[in-house]
C-alpha cells in the first residue's frame, strides 16, 4: 500500500505558533522533505526533533518529485514543510501532492499559519471574500497589467510583498486601483511586527519616504460598486426624473433619453412609462 504525504505548516516567525500534531508528525515520519535543511534544522532543534532531512525546493522540485514518489509507492510517511507557513503557498509541493495522488498516496494537510490569513484578519477590511493573488511581478509594466487583470474582482485583494518593492508596488495600486482603503502587515508575529492602515495614497506616500525590512503582506479592498443602484422604474419615478431633468434646463427629449438610460430602459419603455403617469 502506498504510503503518506503529510504537508505540514510551520510558523512564520514565532515559533510558538507550531501545532502539536505538526510535531508529532515530523517526529514520526520516515523523511521530512524541506527547502532549506539549515532552516529546518533551527525548528527541529529547538524542539529536540530529530529526523531525516532531505532537501526540496523549486530548482530541484521535478527530480525530488519523482523520487518521493517512488518512496511513497514503497508505503514511506514523508513530511513536506516550507521555510516558513502553509507548503504550497507561494512555495514548493504542488509537483509533489500532484506525484503523490498519482501513485495512489495519502496526501494530509497539518493545517497551521499562513502569513496571508493574518494579515487579512488584523486589517480591517472585509473578511467576506477574498482573492490572494500571491507576488506580483516584479516589472512595473507586468505588474501594472497584473492589477488590471484583478482590478475589478469583487474581491478583498491580499497579495505578498517584498521590502525592496513594496513603495513602487503601493504607487502601481494607487494609479490603477484608484485610492482605495488598504493595510501593509510586516513581520507578522516577529518582535518588529507591524501592521499600517490607510487609503493606498497615504501607504504610498509613507514607504516612499521610509525604508523598511522585512516580510510583508499587502491587503486592499474590494472595487467600489461603480453603478450607483438603480430605483425601480415605475410611471411614477421617470416621471419625476425627467421633470428633475427639465428643471435644470434640458430639453424634454433630451430630459427623456437620459431618464431612460439611467433607469435601464429603452427610449420607447420610458416614453410608455411617461404616458402611464398623465
Ligand atoms: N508559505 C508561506 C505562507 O504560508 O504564507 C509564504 C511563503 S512566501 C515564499 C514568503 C512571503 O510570505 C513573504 O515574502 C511575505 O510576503 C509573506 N510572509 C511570510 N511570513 C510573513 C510574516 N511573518 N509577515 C508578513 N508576511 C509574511
Amino acid at each position: 500500500m502506498a504510503g503518506t504525504l503529510y504537508l505540514v505548516a510551520t510558523p512564520i516567525g514565532n515559533l510558538q505558533d507550531v501545532t502539536h500534531r505538526a510535531l508529532e508528525v515530523l517526529r514520526t515520519v520516515d523523511l521530512i522533505a524541506c527547502e532549506d535543511t539549515r532552516h529546518t534544522l533551527k525548528l527541529l532543534n529547538h524542539f529536540r526533533i530529530s529526523n531525516r532531512l532531505i532537501s526540496y525546493h523549486e530548482h530541484n522540485e521535478l527530480e525530488r518529485a519523482e523520487e518521493l514518489a517512488d518512496r511513497l509507492v514503497a508505503g514511506a510517511s514523508i513530511a513536506i514543510v516550507s521555510d516558513a507557513g502553509t507548503p504550497g503557498i507561494c512555495d514548493p509541493a504542488f509537483r509533489i501532492v500532484q506525484r503523490a495522488i498519482e501513485v495512489g498516496a495519502t496526501v494530509v494537510p497539518i493545517p497551521g499559519a499562513v502569513a496571508f490569513i493574518n494579515a487579512v484578519i488584523a486589517s480591517g477590511i472585509s473578511t467576506d471574500s477574498i482573492f490572494f493573488g500571491g507576488f506580483l511581478p516584479s516589472k512595473k509594466g507586468d505588474r501594472r497589467k497584473r492589477l488590471e487583470e484583478i482590478r475589478d474582482i469583487p474581491a478583498t485583494l491580499v497579495l505578498y510583498e517584498t521590502p525592496h518593492r513594496i513603495a513602487k508596488s503601493l504607487v502601481d495600486c494607487f494609479e490603477v486601483l484608484g485610492d482605495r482603503r488598504a493595510a501593509v502587515a510586516r513581520e507578522l508575529t516577529k518582535l518588529h511586527e507591524e501592521t499600517a492602515r490607510g487609503r493606498l495614497s497615504e501607504l504610498a506616500e509613507r514607504y516612499g519616504k521610509e525604508s523598511v525590512k522585512g516580510e510583508i503582506v499587502l491587503v486592499i479592498e474590494r472595487a467600489a460598486l461603480v453603478e450607483p443602484k438603480r430605483e425601480t422604474p415605475t410611471p411614477r419615478s421617470i416621471s419625476k426624473r425627467v421633470k428633475e431633468l427639465e428643471k435644470e434646463g434640458v430639453d424634454g427629449k433630451t430630459a427623456l433619453k437620459k431618464a431612460a438610460k439611467e433607469f435601464g430602459l429603452s427610449k420607447s419603455e420610458a416614453y410608455r412609462f411617461l404616458e402611464l403617469s398623465k
